[in-house]
């Protein structure tokens, strides 16, 4: 398997982006490959290696690459203009998909990014209880701001980054975190802080730190712990939300909360994000409010045909789409199980939906901690056997596994041959 072009531009690319790459987890040694192409369940590097994509944009493809229900949209609108600086109808019909998909939501503000969304909803929080604190988990990722970049998971736990250089500390002091998980260590600091808390966010399946499910009641305990205190409770649905169920991770479990970020499956593949909840905290935004938030490119046309079209697109499928992407990840990860248990590799599977990942380690996977036992050298092995056989996961332990709907039963049967080379490698 030559990478000799990827080499080539990943040496051009450093002398011009740092450590050549324009988000940190995409960075791994030696080098990463360039992409050229990607199409449906695949992406093509510029020596012509074909990978399954199972990194699906971080989870943003659940519809695969290049649909062609989205680009034959967002292709028409190209003609028609790629940034008004005024509303357009197709924001207010963009606005009623949301809505109709999530209950909770009354009124969304469009964004361009799940960073974006959140540093919004937690100022919604602030702004809506004129208090300052927020809870947040261990492991959970919200963004690159400074409010929740603390202990936080995906890249920054992947480089050993508790607290970014550069954060202001009078924000971090903020910022009360919470073991993923931990009833009692939740009410105590809950019980200890509560007038001050202004809300409390949480992945309602945390996805940044591996894939770690929530214990049955906990969502259901924030939630009401959340409301007989009046904090707001914030769902962090950028990567669950239109990928667990049409409604996200809130209808999975019945829970709603009462702001909700959504992001990546909502646009698949176009840089869009939502910011939504109950009316009386959403109407707190400028100008109706004093809780400022703006941006250029956000409710730009060409995102907004994105998103409409895979919306519409998910929810004409639904009833086929999930239950199928459900059973192929549990079939995928049951094999792996199977497979490392007869290899005797001490190991842990967790899955959801179409997400899932396999650690190396002993005891189940349920928090920070617990991910942070797993060996990170076997999972570098597993990656780089994975690659080396045509399957493109994220390098990191501490991301996740995403299938999406372009995947094929013969593109699951090949991962499957691939991590049994794998985690053959990873016993060797
Ligand atoms: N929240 C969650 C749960 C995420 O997974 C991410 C990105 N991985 C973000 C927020 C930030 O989104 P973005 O990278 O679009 O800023």
């Amino acid at each position: 398997m030559s990478l000799s072009q990827s080499r080539k531009l990943f040496n051009d690319a450093r002398k011009l982006i740092p450590s050549g790459v324009n988000s940190p987890v995409r960075y791994y040694k030696p080098y990463p490959f360039f992409a050229k192409k990607s199409q449906k369940g695949y992406i093509l590097d510029e020596d012509n290696n074909r990978y399954i994509d199972f990194c699906n944009g971080y989870g943003a493809l659940l519809l695969g690459h290049a649909r062609k229900e989205i680009i034959s949209s967002v292709s028409k609108q190209l003609k028609s203009g790629t940034l008004f600086g005024t509303p357009s109808e197709q924001e207010i019909k963009l606005s009623k998909l949301i809505i109709s998909n999530f209950p909770s939501i009354n009124k969304v503000r469009l964004v361009n990014t799940g960073s974006e969304a959140t540093m919004t909803a937690i100022r919604l929080a602030r702004g809506f209880t004129k208090k300052n604190k927020i809870i947040k988990f261990e492991g959970c990722y919200h963004g690159a701001h400074d409010s929740v970049l603390v202990k936080a998971g995906s890249g920054s736990a992947h480089h050993g980054i508790s607290i970014s250089e550069g954060g202001l500390k009078e924000i971090s002091r903020n910022t009360l975190v919470v073991q993923y998980n931990n009833f009692d260590e939740y009410h105590k600091v809950l019980k200890k802080n509560k007038e001050d808390v202004a809300g409390v966010i949480i992945e309602p399946i945390l996805a940044n730190m591996g894939l770690i499910l929530p214990d049955k009641n906990f969502l259901q305990d924030i939630r009401k712990t959340t409301k007989e205190n009046n904090i707001p409770l914030i769902f962090d649905e950028i990567v669950t939300g239109f990928r667990v169920s049409p409604g996200g991770a809130q209808q999975h479990f019945g829970i709603e909360p009462d702001i909700t970020t959504i992001g990546k499956a909502l646009g698949n593949g176009f840089a869009i994000a939502a910011v939504g909840g109950k009316k009386e905290i959403m109407d707190k935004l400028t100008p109706a409010g004093k809780v400022y938030q703006a941006s250029t490119f956000a409710g730009n046309p060409v995102s907004v045909n994105a998103a409409i079209s895979s919306i519409t697109t998910l929810n004409k499928l639904k009833n086929k789409l999930y239950s199928r992407l459900e059973r192929y990840c549990a079939l995928l990860s049951r094999a792996l199980d199977d497979i490392a248990t007869d290899m005797k590799i001490p190991h842990q599977i967790n899955f959801s939906a179409s997400m899932m990942q396999i650690f190396f380690t002993k005891t189940p996977v349920t928090d920070y901690k617990s991910a942070k036992k797993s060996d990170v050298k076997k999972f570098k092995k597993l990656f780089f056997s994975l690659l080396k056989k045509g399957v493109f996961v994220a390098p990191s332990q501490f991301e996740v596994v995403f299938l999406s709907d372009a995947h094929t039963k013969y593109d699951f049967n090949n991962a499957l041959n691939a991590y049994h080379y794998a985690l053959k490698m990873v016993k060797n």
